[in-house]
Order: structure tokens, then C-alpha cells, then sequence
């Protein structure tokens, strides 16, 4: 007889003297009333000179542009406030996150491979290309001056394709998705002969019918475009905060991002100043709280420290140092390599160690960002599984009120180090479990402040981190 006898087992640590310092709100609030149908700045009022590139031939694009709405200033107050906090931290969370992805490819009815019904390959190279650019390891890189060699930066963020849909099933293209418009009764998306209409048309009918849970997937829609709306992609702002006046942010009908599907990947059918899947970098900077590195208007901020003031935005690909002195305070040239700028392609390549900050603050604090690979989605090494795997060791429930519940389903009995971090990195206890083989630990974290943590299971040189969400 072989047969596995639960051994429950409880530990409440109410006694542990608590570090932590008041996390701020992670009230889940769903503003659907705020859709940005008719708020949409399409990124042109900054654009009044044009710098034209020497890439940009047979481009169906005159320069980049971004649809991606500006946030307000209640947005930029609210985060940089998160960003405070997050920077005040002596001892940061340094696991990678990973993002499980899904992609809303949306078609009529051509062939797979056959534009815009793209292959696999080409949508799955758009993750190689998110995790290169996102770990300070993408293509040209090393073309970076001497004077930011010192800033390119590793966000920790990687991307994965969703292995299951929201239903648990394995799907057969592992992170895609292809609807038909057609069968939808939708119209061609080509139709949209404005930037406005397009975003009114994916924003109002194809997100809110076809969004997957933004807490467990990023949301990724790839599609055709009219050339008339002169669009490679747009996004929507982490939200998180439940103050007013929020725009810009994501809902749970439109959180995610949009890419043309010329832009999207770096191998396919593809704009040939617009082949390097940098149009997913730029947007999901965005997604990630990122602003553009010359703030939107002439020399403003981009609240990063480390990337110098710009006067505008940049297309093309200018030869460093550019626009030095410019601005008031730039005594380097302006950062046109930085993913947040205009410039085609092959000539952006970089985050900052600030920027860093800014996405590692959304994925701490984003109501749509928190969550995201706490839910056994991927298999890529990272924060859902650095060893054990996700059948070995379970935690649930996600979000939790106060009991945590970690399951254990091993091969052999080990000895389990736990460790409990919260979202500044701080420790909160550290406790070892003898024997540990199938059994099931029930953790009393009601009397810890909301917010998320993570757990930390250590069993000599296997480990895993969980993410725990206390509600
Ligand atoms: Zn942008």
C-alpha cells in the first residue's frame, strides 16, 4: 500500500516581529466606465518637426508613432509615488518575473502563414526578441556609446508564451489564439481609416469580446491596419491606484497591448524599417509604466534620472552624440538608442537602470501586473519554477485572505527552508520544515499587512518562488 496520507501541518507566525511598512492600496478596481474612447492623443502634438531616417524606404510608415495615450497627471503622480517607495528599499525583490502572454491574433480567414494570418514563427519570435531587449542582451547593443555603455540594464522581466487557456486546456499554439473577424460579425479592421476609429473599433468591439484575465495573461492583439492611421502599436499604463482622474491605465476590458502585424516579431512578413520587434518593446515599455525618454513635450521629464533630457522625439537613426546641449542639463547627446524614443528599429537597444525601477514598480504594484506567473502559465526558468516544478510545489489560494496553503508533492522526503519576503524585499521570517514529502503547510499571514509577498522554497540546491497575494 502506497497510498498518500495528507500531513497537515500549520504554522502561524503572529509572534514574528513585522518589518513591513504600509503597502499602499491593492484594491482591485475595475474602471470600465473609463475607456478611453474619446480621450486618445495619438502622440502628435510633440511631433512638430520630422527627422526623417534613411531606413524608411518602401516603409508603409513615415516615421514611428505611438498610439499609446499619454497618462495624466494624477497617473504620473500616483506611480512615481509607488516608484519613491519602491526605490527606498535597501534590499530589492531580485527574482526575475515572468509574463505569460496571449496573443488575439485577429484574421479573415487566410491561411495560416499567409498575412496578415501570420506563422507561429513569426509571432513566437517577437518573445525572443521581448526577452533579449528586456535583459540588455537584444540586437545592436553593443552598438551603445561609451557614454551610456555603463546604463544598459536588465529589466528582470522575461516574457513566456501561456501554455493553457483560461480554461486550463493545453492549447494547440502555445500562446496564440487566432479569430476569424468575419465569423465574429466584426468589420475588416482596415476599415478604420483614422488612428481614433482603429482604437475606438479594438478598444470598444475585439478587447472587450476576446480579452483573456488580465491578472494571469498579458494581453497582446495583433492584427492588420489601415496605413492611413500610420499606427505600429499602442498600450495602456499599468493601473493600480483607486484615486480619480486616472487616465491612460488599463481596464479589464482593455488592458494589454495592440501591434501591427507588420511590426510584430522579427522574422515573417514585416515593414523593413520596422523588422525587429522593437514596436513590442516600446508599447510594453508602456504596459510597464515606462514614459517616452523626452516626457512628451519639449525637454520634459521622463521621471528617469538616467536617461538625458530630450528636446523632441527621434526618428530615423541619428549618429551619437546627437542634439547635445540641447537641453538644458544634456552634456552627453540625447539617449535616441533608449527602446522609449522614435528611432527605427535597429538603432534603439537599451533600458536604463531607472527605467528598470519604473518597470519593476509596475510589476510590484500594477493591479494587472502582480499576479501575472502565479498561475502555473509557463515553464520558462524563472518565478514560477527555478527547480521544482509546479506539480511538486503548490500554493493556493491566489489571492488569499490570510491562510496560505503550500502543497508538497515530492518524489523523496527533503528538508524545505521557507523564507517570506515582502514586495520591498525585506525579510519577514525564515523557518525550516523537516521530512517534507507530501504534505500540506497551511501559513497564517492574517495579520500581515495586504500586499504581496514572496515565498521562498529552498531545499539544498533546488528552490522555487512563490508569489503570495494577501487580500
Ligand atoms: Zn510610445
Amino acid at each position: 500500500m502506497f497510498s498518500k496520507i495528507p500531513n497537515i501541518q500549520e504554522f502561524n507566525f503572529v509572534n514574528q516581529s513585522s518589518t513591513l511598512k504600509p503597502t499602499t492600496s491593492t484594491t482591485m478596481k475595475k474602471k470600465l466606465l473609463l475607456l478611453p474612447l474619446l480621450t486618445l492623443s495619438i502622440g502628435t502634438t510633440s511631433l512638430a518637426q520630422e527627422t526623417p531616417g534613411n531606413n524608411t524606404l518602401n516603409s508603409e510608415m513615415t516615421h514611428r508613432t505611438c498610439g499609446t495615450e499619454v497618462p495624466g497627471a494624477e497617473w504620473d503622480a500616483w506611480f512615481n509615488e509607488q516608484v519613491e517607495l519602491y526605490k527606498q528599499s535597501p534590499n530589492k525583490v531580485q527574482q526575475d518575473f515572468v509574463i505569460p502572454v496571449i496573443i488575439h491574433l485577429v484574421h479573415g480567414g487566410q491561411a495560416v502563414g499567409t498575412f496578415p494570418n501570420i506563422s507561429y514563427a513569426q509571432l513566437n519570435s517577437q518573445i525572443a526578441v521581448l526577452n533579449a531587449d528586456y535583459g540588455g542582451t537584444g540586437f545592436n547593443v553593443a552598438n551603445v556609446p561609451a557614454a551610456f555603455s555603463s546604463l544598459v540594464s536588465n529589466t528582470n522581466v522575461k516574457f513566456c508564451m501561456a501554455l493553457k487557456d483560461p480554461q486550463g486546456a493545453t492549447l494547440a499554439e502555445p500562446g496564440v489564439e487566432r479569430i476569424n473577424y468575419s465569423t465574429k460579425g466584426w468589420a475588416n479592421p482596415t476599415a478604420a481609416t483614422t488612428s481614433t476609429a482603429f482604437t475606438t473599433y479594438m478598444n470598444g468591439t475585439v478587447k472587450p469580446a476576446t480579452i483573456w484575465d488580465p491578472t494571469r495573461y498579458m494581453n497582446i492583439w495583433v492584427c492588420d491596419r489601415n496605413s492611413a492611421t500610420q499606427l505600429l502599436g499602442y498600450a495602456t499604463f499599468p493601473a493600480g491606484s483607486t484615486l480619480s482622474g486616472m487616465s491612460g491605465t488599463g481596464t479589464a476590458t482593455t488592458d494589454g497591448f495592440w501591434s501591427w502585424a507588420k511590426s510584430f516579431g522579427n522574422t515573417g512578413t514585416l515593414d523593413p524599417t520596422y523588422n525587429k520587434g522593437r514596436t513590442a518593446t516600446h508599447e510594453i515599455g508602456h504596459w510597464l509604466g515606462l514614459r517616452h525618454v523626452w516626457g512628451d513635450a519639449n525637454c520634459a521629464t521622463d521621471y528617469c534620472n538616467d536617461t538625458p533630457p530630450a528636446q523632441t522625439s527621434n526618428f530615423g537613426c541619428p549618429t551619437f552624440p546627437y542634439n547635445s546641449g540641447t537641453c538644458s542639463g544634456n552634456t552627453t547627446g540625447e539617449m535616441t538608442m533608449n527602446f522609449m524614443d522614435y528611432t527605427d528599429d535597429p538603432c534603439m537597444y537599451m533600458f536604463t537602470p531607472d527605467q528598470r525601477t519604473r518597470i519593476q514598480t509596475a510589476m510590484t504594484n500594477g493591479t494587472y501586473r502582480k499576479l501575472l506567473g502565479t498561475h502555473g502559465l509557463c515553464t520558462v526558468v524563472g518565478i514560477e519554477s527555478t527547480n521544482f516544478t509546479e506539480s511538486e510545489i503548490s500554493i493556493f489560494p491566489v489571492p488569499s485572505q490570510g491562510t496560505v496553503s503550500v502543497k508538497t508533492e515530492l518524489a523523496s522526503a527533503c528538508d524545505l527552508q521557507f523564507t517570506l519576503v515582502n514586495s520591498l524585499g525585506q525579510q519577514v521570517f525564515q523557518r525550516n520544515e523537516k521530512n517534507m514529502q507530501n504534505n500540506t503547510l497551511q501559513l497564517n499571514l492574517s495579520t500581515y499587512e495586504k500586499g504581496f509577498y514572496f515565498l521562498k522554497i529552498n531545499a539544498g540546491n533546488k528552490t522555487t518562488v512563490k508569489k503570495i497575494m494577501l487580500d
